[in-house]
This record gives C-alpha cells, sequence and structure tokens, in this order.
C-alpha cells in the first residue's frame, strides 16, 4: 500500500481520495476549502496544512483541481508539490487542464527530477463514487507504469493514450462531444416541455430511440425523472456551468489552433456562459435547461 498525496477535495477529489482509503492507501489531502478539508476528513483522509506539508514523503500525488492555472499554481514555484515532494515520484493529476499546459508541465517536473502524468478523467461524480471512471493517461510510461496500478483504486477503464498532452487531447475532444450533448439536451428538455410532452414519456422513449446519449441518459436536465441527475438534486453541482464552459473553451481553443471547425461547441460554449453571467456558473451544467427556460415545478409533478 502507498502513501498517497491528494490536492484538490472538491466534487471529485472528495469521493476519489475516499476510494484510495477504502483500497487501503494512506491519504493525506489538501484543499483552501474549510468544507472540502471537513468532507474528505469524514472519510479517513488525514488533513495536511498546505501543500508542501501534503507532499512531503508521499509515494505519489494526485491532484483533482479546476483549471490549468489552479493546477500550475499548486505544482509550480517554492511552496508547490514539485519542489516538495520526493525526488523520483510522480504528480497524477486528473484535472481537466488542456494539452498545452500538460506538456509544460511535464517538462517542468523533468528538470525538477520529479514527474507529471496527465490523467483526465470521465463518468462525473457518481463513476468517482463507484470508482468506475474512464482514464486517459498521457506521459512518459515509467511514470504511467507508477500510476497505473494506483488508479485502478478509482477507475474501471485506464488508457496509456501517449506522451505527455496526449491524455488531455483524448479529454478535449470527449468533452466536446459531452457537452454539445448536455446543451442539446438542455434546450431540447425545454421544447418537450413547451410541446406538452410528459418528461418521463420523452426520457422513456428517447432512451430507446436515436436521439440518446450519455448526458442525456444520466444528467437528464428535468427533476423526477432521473433519480442521480443533479437536476433530481435541485441542480446542486456534480459538473459545474463554469467547468463545462471551462471545457468548451479548451475545446474552441484547441480546434482554432488546428484550424478545425467546432462550431456546435462555440454555440453550446456561448449559452453556458450566458447562464453563468446569469448567476448559475457554480450551479450543476443541468441548470442550463433551468435558466433556458425550462418549468421545474411542472417537470416534477409530471405534466
Ligand atoms: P471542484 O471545484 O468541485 O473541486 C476543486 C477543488 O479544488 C475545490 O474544492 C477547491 O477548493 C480546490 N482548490 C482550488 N484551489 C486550490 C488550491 N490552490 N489548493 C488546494 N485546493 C484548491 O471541481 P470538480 O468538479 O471536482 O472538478 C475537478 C476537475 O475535474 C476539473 O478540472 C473538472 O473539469 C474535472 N472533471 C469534473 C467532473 C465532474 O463531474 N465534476 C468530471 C470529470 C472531470
Amino acid at each position: 500500500m502507498s502513501k498517497i498525496a491528494w490536492i484538490g477535495l472538491g466534487h471529485m477529489g472528495v469521493p476519489m481520495s475516499h476510494n484510495m482509503v477504502k483500497a487501503g492507501h494512506t491519504v493525506r489531502g489538501y484543499d483552501i476549502s474549510d468544507a472540502a478539508r471537513e468532507a474528505a476528513r469524514a472519510n479517513g483522509v488525514d488533513i495536511a496544512d498546505s501543500v508542501a506539508d501534503a507532499v512531503r514523503g508521499a509515494d505519489a500525488v494526485f491532484t483533482m483541481l479546476q483549471s490549468a492555472k489552479v493546477v500550475e499554481q499548486v505544482v509550480t514555484g517554492p511552496d508547490g508539490a514539485f519542489a516538495n515532494m520526493p525526488k523520483g515520484t510522480v504528480v497524477i493529476d486528473c484535472s481537466t487542464i488542456g494539452i498545452d499546459t500538460a506538456r509544460l508541465l511535464a517538462e517542468e517536473a523533468e528538470k525538477l527530477g520529479v514527474g507529471f502524468v496527465d490523467a483526465p478523467v470521465s463518468g462525473g461524480v457518481q463513476g468517482a463514487e463507484d470508482a468506475s471512471l474512464s482514464l486517459m493517461l498521457g506521459g512518459d510510461i515509467d511514470h504511467v507504469a507508477v500510476a497505473e496500478p494506483l488508479l485502478k483504486s478509482v477507475g474501471a477503464y485506464i488508457v496509456h493514450v501517449g506522451p505527455s498532452g496526449d491524455g488531455q487531447a483524448m479529454k478535449v475532444v470527449n468533452n466536446a462531444m459531452m457537452a454539445v450533448g448536455m446543451a442539446t439536451a438542455c434546450e431540447v428538455s425545454v421544447l418537450a416541455q413547451r410541446l406538452g410532452l410528459d418528461s418521463q414519456v420523452f426520457f422513456d422513449i428517447v432512451t430507446r430511440s436515436s436521439g440518446d446519449s450519455w448526458v442525456f441518459r444520466n444528467w437528464f436536465p428535468l427533476p423526477g425523472v432521473v433519480e442521480n441527475s443533479p437536476s433530481s438534486h435541485d441542480y446542486e453541482p456534480g459538473f459545474m456551468i463554469d467547468l463545462i464552459h471551462k471545457d468548451l473553451r479548451l475545446a474552441t481553443a484547441t480546434a482554432a489552433e488546428f484550424d478545425v471547425r467546432l462550431d456546435t461547441a462555440a454555440a453550446a460554449a456561448k449559452l453556458f456562459a450566458d447562464a453563468s453571467a446569469a448567476g448559475a456558473g457554480e450551479r450543476d451544467c443541468t441548470a442550463l435547461a433551468v435558466t433556458l427556460g425550462a418549468d421545474v415545478e411542472k417537470a416534477t409533478a409530471g405534466v
């Protein structure tokens, strides 16, 4: 069993670090939020006072943070993970941060005698709780060999895609499709309501028809139909609107760099940006349906 440092104890980090504890690893965690630290402590995670304190003496360091900017802050600099973790150990970053940041951080890690693996995940909070996440890894074979056995405690499908950045490349394309699907599911759910279609009937038919998708099935945006969808829990995240918007910005920026049209992702980004500007940035991404005019009371009661 290993000594794991876990930085970032949010919606994903809490259940993932809990699964590490359940697998028998010793987990020392850190988060800037008091509530996050308390949630992890209740799961048997030993709470450190800082990033440096968490990573000292660790066999491996996990990060699960919002964005490229936050991951950079946490791993680089004199108080960061790279400078304070034992030489030869590896940071396994499960956040969605984009290709360029992953490559830069891997180069920076190498200069300091440590490793960096990009290991973004798919499957949402439910997948994190069930340890059924898909993980897409980018990095040197030696570093990936350290990451893979540990990741079996949090995920069910673990693939080494290629060198540094390739895990993020895979995540960018997956999430472009996921986020466009989410935006479509929200828009069409409002239309279905306006047409007088019962939410349950709408769900049952689409999930047996060609409109079906993972997001529609798991994150159906009207309440009272899919028990585990955040829409059935007052749109508490889950996956925040500001984070799905971040992923769409990563997708559109990457597409622009490669001179590829990604107009549907740009349209979805605009919808989520408008929802965020309307104050819904920290609600679950299914709440886009509400900002687009879904009648939540009607959906709950059934039409
Ligand atoms: P989150 O905002 O719930 O969690 C991030 C945590 O990082 C927060 O608790 C925050 O307090 C903490 N944090 C911020 N700055 C910090 C710092 N300097 N030091 C220590 N902790 C710090 O986000 P999440 O939903 O858990 O997502 C994390 C990452 O995983 C994101 O990149 C997201 O895109 C990706 N992701 C999320 C989901 C999902 O369904 N939520 C699914 C797949 C991938």
